[in-house]
């Protein structure tokens, strides 16, 4: 079951798997395909 994120701007929920970009190991992209919210650096408590 994949885990879903909020999106602060717009509040809508999609899956981890769809609107986070995993650049490298430490440096994740969100991006909402809804309102086209994007916030860099995300903080991950994966592992
Ligand atoms: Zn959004």
């Amino acid at each position: 079951m994949m885990p879903t994120v909020h999106c602060p701007k717009c509040n809508r929920e999609e899956e981890m798997d769809k609107v986070l970009t995993a650049h490298s190991n430490q440096n994740v992209m969100y991006r909402c395909p809804h309102c086209a919210y994007s916030k860099s650096q995300i903080q991950t408590s994966k592992g």
